[in-house]
Parts: C-alpha cells; structure tokens; sequence
C-alpha cells in the first residue's frame, strides 16, 4: 500500500489508508488507545478499540513516545476530533524503531532543556516543526538565491577548501597535515573567487563551507558556516555589488513569504517584509555622526569598525528614518578592511566596500576589489602581509583581470534575521564552535 500523508487524509475519509511517522503522543484508557501520530505534514489521531486485539493493545501500551511507526488502518470522519475533525481506527501498527524509554528530552514538553544540551540530542531538537520549517525555509532560500543567480547569468563555482597558503593573514585559521607537508582550511573563497574574474567567468556565486578558528563564544560566530558568495566582473564601483546584492535578496524574501509566509508567521511568529528597493545606503563616516547623535560612541579598539551595539543603533536608526531593516553602510575606513579592498579615489583613507546590516546584525561583506597588481602588493606591504606566500594571488591579476568586486554572506546570519532568531546555533543544522565538534 502507497504511503498517504496526513494533510491529505481529509481526501481518503472512509478510505483505508497506510500513514507513517512518530508517536507523540498515548493516551492508554480502560478500553480505547490513543495515539498521536505526527509526520511532516501534520498530526493525526488513530484510535484503536482494545478488546478488538489484546496483544496489539499490550505492545501499543509499552510503545515509547517518538517511535518510528507504519499504521494501517479507516479514517473516518469525526467532527469531535479537534485534529482535523477526523481519525484513523487502527487496523495494524509495524514498530519500525522503538523510542526507549526515557527520551534524553521531550521535544514536544512545554518548556524545553537548555540549548547546549538540546545540541547534544539534535536530532531530537530538530523534529519539532518549527525546526523543520527552518530548514524548509532555508532550502528556499539558497533555491531562490540560485534562481536570480542564473536568471541573471551567474556561473556557480566550487573553489576548494583545502589550500596551500592563508587566503589573508594567518589569524583564525585552521591548519592540518597533509601527507608530508601543511594545509589549512579555507578562511572564505575569496582568492578563487577572484581568480574565477581573471579566467573571464565575469558573474559567478558559491554556497560553500568556510573555517574559522575563531575562539569566540558569541551567539553569531561558528567555527565552519556556510557562505553565499559571488563576485562580479566590468563594475563602476561598489554600489553595482551592492544592486546585485538588493536585488537577490529581494527576490529571495519574496519567494519565501509566498511559499511559507503564513507558516512563518504562525511558529516563529515573525512577519516576512520583502525589502523595498534599494536599500538605504549610509557612509560609514555618516555612521559614526548619526550614533554620535543618538548618544552611543564606538569603543576605540575597533579600528573604525561597528560593534554589535552600533550595529543595532543605526538599525534603529534607519527603521525610524526609513522604515526599513536593512542597510548597507559603505565608504569603510582602510584600517577596517582587509588589503584588497580598492581604496577611493577622492579619498585614500577610505575603502570601496560595504558592510550590510540586517534588522541590526551584520550579515553582509562587500567591496570592489584592487585589480592593479602594483596597487595590491604596495596595500598588502602596508598591511603587514608577506608577499611570497600570496604571489599566486598576485598573479591573478597579471594578464588582464577585468575590474570586479563581490560579497560573502553567511547563510545562517540570514536565517536568522529573517526568522527574528536570536542565537545562531539555532540557525544551523549542526553547530560548530570552539567547545564543540560533536554530534
Ligand atoms: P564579524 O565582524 O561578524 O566577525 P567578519 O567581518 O569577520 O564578521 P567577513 O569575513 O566579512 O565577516 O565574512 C562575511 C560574512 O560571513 C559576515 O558578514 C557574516 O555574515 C558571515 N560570517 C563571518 N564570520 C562568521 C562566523 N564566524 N560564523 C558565522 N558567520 C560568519
């Protein structure tokens, strides 16, 4: 028999059925069982008469909550069911994996253990719906993104995340061995990105694995997340990265608000608003004025660099001004930004580059890149870099590289702003952090 699943039980009422899935609830009375099954796309009450089958009843009765189950059996129409008006009157049950006895957690229970220790059960955590509607979301998301990607003539890259050398200082990085010699993992795809501009690809994107050995505990900071990546080739500036950007992310905002707005809605309780075009766009020495303005100072050490809280001030900001959640705050001091970022030509001290703020979190790098090998290696030199270990970078840029520019987003930032979550280990399939590397 062909599996039904339970959002289409209302079509095959006095039908039976087969329907598969897990207990998530018992309830066990003198003469009647009921279970609560949930699968994907619902749940669904089967009731089963004890006298009907004694030794089915025994073995439904010692069944743990979250077993794995295959049911047969009528659905019948009940309008006293507050599960769809409807239930399924048992014919017979195949325990196809038992829950023992304990579960670690009820992922159903109405209040929940702490984050860390649902980590450690994920694939506990992960089946409640509000998880599964996340990942749901999220495969719209890097669905949609592909789709602007490809409708505007972008090629889609795997650049590798085994290398030679550090893709920009040696801090946060990961090394390995590698048969007689060192390999690190890679920082972000930005080289071959690049390099992909000097081989004429002129648009391309990646969603790829980046590495960061970063050792701090924040709750937006991972060890390995995943970047969306593109760069784009014969660009005026860095406001064409930031067009491109919108543009995408517009588009993917959406399509999820028609494919899970109202789903959204009802388990993040969070509204989907697909961004007016553009932006707002504010020099980051504007930045500096407006927080000025509304009593919030940039600690010291941050180098001409945002804080979270600056962050989260001049998204106030802007909602107020502007009434969006977005911002792209451009125009980025050189001592902020890494060495290939170009520098302005009116302005020296000042980067082509961008950061992109969204509901007050950083989601977003961006910049037109130095494609002038003389200029790059003089910017490197000054940021203290060696020239040796990066000459194959160099190189790129030795026989025609056109001028082009890009941005890294991390795809867990993004859910996160956009379901309102406040802690990226929610964000992610499986978290990664200084203190953990299991499951
Ligand atoms: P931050 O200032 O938040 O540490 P960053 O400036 O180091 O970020 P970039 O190197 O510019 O970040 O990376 C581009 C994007 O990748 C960021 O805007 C962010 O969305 C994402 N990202 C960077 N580091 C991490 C991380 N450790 N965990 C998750 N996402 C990250």
């Amino acid at each position: 028999m062909e599996r039904t699943y339970i959002q289409d039980l209302r079509s095959a009422v006095d039908q039976t059925v087969q329907i598969k899935g897990w207990l998530q609830t018992l309830r066990d009375q003198k003469k009647l069982q009921f279970l609560i099954l949930r699968d994907p796309t619902g749940l669904v009450q089967v009731t089963h008469w004890k006298p009907n089958d004694e030794a089915l009843a025994e073995q439904i009765s010692k069944l743990g909550t979250e077993s794995a189950l295959t049911i047969t059996g009528k659905v019948v129409d009940n309008p006293v069911v507050k599960l769809g008006g409807l239930e399924i009157q048992l014919e017979s049950l195949c325990v196809e994996n038992t829950a023992e006895i304990p579960l670690p957690f009820d992922p159903f229970a109405d209040s929940l253990p702490v984050l860390d220790f649902r980590l450690d059960w994920r694939y506990l955590d992960l089946r409640r719906p509000v998880n599964n509607l996340l990942f749901r979301v999220e495969t719209t998301v890097e669905n949609a993104m592909r789709t602007y990607w490809t409708q505007n003539n972008f090629i889609e890259i795997h650049s590798p995340k085994l290398t030679g050398s550090p893709s920009e200082s040696g801090a946060e990085l990961f090394s390995l061995d590698y048969f007689d010699t060192k390999a690190y993992l890679a920082q972000s795809p930005q080289f071959y990105k690049q390099m992909a501009m000097a081989a004429g690809f002129e648009r391309i994107c990646e969603i790829g694995p980046v590495f960061r050995a970063d050792p701090s505990f924040t709750a937006r900071h991972m060890t390995e997340f995943t970047g969306v990546d593109a760069e784009i080739s014969w660009i005026d500036s860095h406001e064409d990265v930031m067009r491109s950007e919108e543009a995408m992310l517009h588009d993917v905002y959406q399509t999820v608000k028609e494919k899970h707005g109202d789903e959204i809605k009802s388990l993040f309780g969070t509204e989907i608003v697909v961004p007016e075009l553009p932006f707002p766009r504010i020099p980051m020495r504007e930045v500096i004025e407006i927080l000025k303005g509304r009593g919030y100072t940039l600690p010291a050490d941050k180098k001409g660099d945002i804080d979270p809280g600056g962050e989260r001030e001049i998204a106030a900001y802007v909602k107020e001004k502007f009434n969006h959640d977005f911002v792209f705050v451009t125009d980025w001091p050189v001592s902020a930004r890494p060495f290939y970022h170009m520098r302005k030509e009116d302005d020296p001290n000042l980067t082509k580059s961008f950061d992109l703020i969204a509901n007050g979190l950083e989601i977003t790098t961006g910049a037109q890149r130095e494609h002038r090998p003389d200029i790059l290696a003089k910017q490197a030199l000054e940021k203290g870099l060696h020239l040796e270990p990066i000459q194959y970078y160099l190189d790129f840029f030795r026989y025609g590289c056109p001028p082009h520019g890009g941005y890294g987003m991390g795809l867990s930032r993004l859910m996160m702003v956009m379901l309102g979550m406040n802690n990226i280990r929610e964000a992610v399939y499986i978290f990664r952090g200084p203190t953990r590397l299991m499951p």
